[in-house]
């Protein structure tokens, strides 16, 4: 079902592809008409999420980009400001649609490996004049992607969730990846998500769906929500089929998320032995797993281009910054296999104690 010259991929967690058993799930699911509230699985999978997520209720959205976008057009009116961290998906990877559709803009925080702090926001909001912007909303992104697959702290959540409410601030939670902080740290997703006016997660990262992202929060939220999803195109017929797979993946593709950070940790352990790589940062809390190659001579896109080569997708992220995401089409093997391919490509010899037998 892979490109066979592919034999190892760790560009994305998009890369997972459905399994045999999410595969019949989609074929098998019930459905109707989704547009008109009566498509029993997509209501099922909406059910079960606003659950998870301690919220009054949800919407199926076909992407996560749609999910930050709709909330983002349903808190912000033109003029207003959006706090987040400089890392976060909405400013580097939605086409500046919060500028595009909403006609907000948004101000980027220097927070550590995406996670910024209360001060900074209380610094960041602006005074009530005439002339700065409206501070409206407060972003949050759990885990952060391009801060390193960091989890948010629930006590870091808490603290910026305070100077919001004090300021009277909207809260939002892109939980793309909400799941994987939830395996990783043991706190209950409905905990993280309690604070924040909105949140969704994401179906087609780590939890292996095909397509599409779930966004919660109250009734009236959602009721607002959903006039954007109709507007945006986003309002689908029998989305029961895509729903299943959403199901079939909180209910098989939740605790497993677990051998994805072990295998990310696997994968960081191999490859922080390469003469010229390091580790950003040194410590791998999730499936996300960003080095430095700057100290090899090469640059990121050589390091990709050859290793792709030899059926091993690492992904580019800068002149010399590469990431690699572990996902459930990645086991152990494979993570082990691409560490030996960078080091090879690299030309470095693999240190004792790691390497011995294995390559
Ligand atoms: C992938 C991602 C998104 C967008 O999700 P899509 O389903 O690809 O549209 C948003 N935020 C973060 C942090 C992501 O990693």
């Amino acid at each position: 079902m892979k490109e066979d010259s592919i034999r190892v991929d760790l560009v994305s967690d998009t890369q997972s592809r459905p399994t045999p058993g999410m595969r019949r799930a989609m074929a098998e699911a019930a459905v109707g008409d989704e547009q008109r509230g009566s498509d029993p699985s997509t209501n099922r999978l909406c059910e079960m999420v606003a659950d998870l997520l301690g919220k009054e209720t949800a919407v199926f959205l076909p992407s996560g980009t749609m999910c930050n976008q709709v909330a983002i057009l349903v808190h912000c009116r033109s003029g207003e400001e959006i706090i987040a961290d400089e890392t976060a998906h909405i400013i580097t990877s939605e086409g500046a649609g919060a500028a595009a559709l909403a006609g907000a803009w948004v101000r980027p925080l220097a927070g550590r490996n995406g996670v910024f702090s209360a001060e900074q926001v209380r610094a960041a909001i602006r005074p009530r004049n005439r002339n700065a912007p409206r501070s409206r909303l407060v972003a949050i992104e759990q885990t952060s992607n391009r801060g390193g697959g960091t989890v948010w702290p629930l006590s870091a959540i808490k603290a910026v969730v305070e100077v919001a409410r004090e300021h009277e601030l909207v809260l939002h939670m892109d939980g793309a990846r909400l799941m994987n902080a939830v395996i990783a740290s043991g706190t209950p997703a409905a905990e993280f998500a309690a604070p924040f006016d909105s949140v969704w997660l994401d179906l087609s990262k780590g939890l292996g769906c095909p397509v599409g992202g779930v966004l919660a929060g109250r009734t009236d939220f959602i009721e607002e929500a959903w006039r954007w999803k109709h507007r945006l195109g986003g309002a689908m017929r029998q989305s029961g089929i895509l729903a299943a797979a959403g199901i079939y993946a909180l209910e098989h593709h939740v605790e497993r998320l677990a051998e994805d950070h072990a295998n990310a940790r696997l994968f960081a352990e191999h490859i922080a032995g390469i003469t010229g790589i390091e580790l950003r940062p040194a410590s791998v809390e999730t499936n996300l797993v960003f080095f430095s190659v700057e100290g090899t001579g090469l640059s990121a896109a050589e390091i990709a281009a050859r290793a792709l080569e030899r059926g091993v997708h690492i992904g580019v992220e800068g002149s010399h910054v590469m990431r690699a995401v572990t996902h459930l089409d990645v086991d152990r093997r494979g993570v082990e296999e691409a560490a030996e391919t960078l080091a090879t490509v690299i030309g470095d010899v693999p240190k004792a104690g790691l390497a011995h037998g294995k390559y």
